[in-house]
């Protein structure tokens, strides 16, 4: 099958000609054809999606996964991790359980859980008595699943050190947030192996010229991964520009999406929480944003309307975030690799959506 398309984005440059895919994978690339429009991209990777098209991923069964998938397609996303925020073990370990195995829809590349292990001061809206310091033997119990890829922890808790360690250890990839780390704190975590940091500047300790706490440690390296809620709320659009002028190439664009996402304004359930959506921004009962309804294909188009060119913006919705999770086979488009993708037109609408080859969405 060819996509029609006349260009394909392979590792960040546009490469004339059509996209031919056998067998659900990526078989050549750079076709001669005439007639060919739109572009071909890698489908998009979200690292944390708390829920979609109004299913909350903590309450859902096989059935929601498979509607929640389904509106993940339509915006352009084809592998993501189901995030869980704090809850209590047994609430956790339930969701986990009810991760479904897809056979159709955007791959599930396993779970990211945001917490338990978080600073009491940084929660947001994660409620607060299910919160926990350090403790590896429930850490253990939560990766007993084997669903666990990403864990968000507050890395200057005490003991955080061990969990890192064992996380490590199980080929789980350590995110810092949630956290009041100083940039001291967090230079020694990131020494420790934790390359990536979950929403930046939200629930963190904020910068300061003094104190650039765990934000400037992360922006001041250049081997840690940042994750962004690009949806003109979470962050001012100068301070996306900041971050990216530190640290371009490194940032992954994440969704945070939550159940109201993808569908109308409204209340809805983020776990054990009320949450109202009310003119694209997403709050608990007391004011503070719990989550939002941004989608992965605006991410991407608020961050190239920053003047960021196309292709590092499709960077940051694919290939970063595989990276982050350490997979090569998603997020890039090669010979031999699995047949997801995106096609856009001029305008950056989604004409098309493909999982292993098979076309899901069609404009
Ligand atoms: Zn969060």
């Amino acid at each position: 099958m060819r996509l029609g398309v006349e260009a394909a984005l392979v590792d960040g440059v546009f490469v004339a000609g059509d996209v031919e895919v056998v067998e659900g994978r990526i078989a050549r690339y750079g076709i001669a054809s005439a007639g060919g429009r739109s572009v071909a991209v890698p489908g998009f990777i979200d690292l944390q999606v708390n829920g979609f098209g109004g299913v909350d991923f903590l309450e859902a069964d096989a059935d929601g996964y498979r509607r929640a998938g389904e509106s993940l397609l339509e915006t352009g996303v084809t592998g993501y991790l189901p995030t869980f925020i704090t809850q209590p073990e047994e609430v956790l370990l339930a969701a986990l359980d009810a991760v479904p195995i897809v056979e159709r829809g955007p791959r599930i590349l396993g779970v990211h859980l945001e917490g338990p292990f978080l600073a009491p001061r940084r929660l947001g809206t994660h409620p607060a008595a299910a919160r926990r310091d350090p403790d590896p033997a429930l850490l253990e119990r939560l990766l007993g699943s084997r669903r666990v890829r990403l864990v968000t922890l507050a890395p200057e808790l005490l003991g955080a050190d061990r969990l890192i360690a064992l996380l490590q250890e199980r080929g789980v990839t350590v995110s810092c947030g949630h956290s009041d780390a100083t940039a001291e704190q967090a230079d020694a975590a990131f020494d420790l192996g934790a390359r990536t940091v979950t929403h930046l500047f939200n629930a963190m300790r904020p910068f300061g010229h003094r104190d650039p706490g765990i934000a400037g440690a992360a922006l001041a390296r250049d081997d840690v991964v940042v994750q962004i809620i690009n949806d003109g709320i979470h962050l001012a659009p100068a301070t996306v520009e900041v971050v990216w002028r530190a640290a371009a190439g490194r940032v992954a664009l994440v969704t945070d999406a939550m159940a109201g996402a993808g569908v109308s304004d409204g209340s809805y359930n983020l776990g054990s929480l009320e949450v109202v959506v009310r003119d694209g921004a997403v709050r608990g009962p007391n004011g503070v944003l719990a989550g939002s309804v941004l989608t992965m294909i605006d991410a991407v188009r608020n961050l190239h309307a920053l003047g960021v060119p196309l292709p590092d913006c499709i960077g940051a919705a694919t290939s970063v975030p595989a990276a982050v999770l350490g997979l090569a086979t998603v997020g890039r488009i090669e010979v031999g690799a699995e047949a997801d993708l995106v096609v856009l037109n001029d305008n950056l609408e989604i004409e098309g959506v493909f999982v292993g080859g098979e076309g899901r969405v069609v404009a």
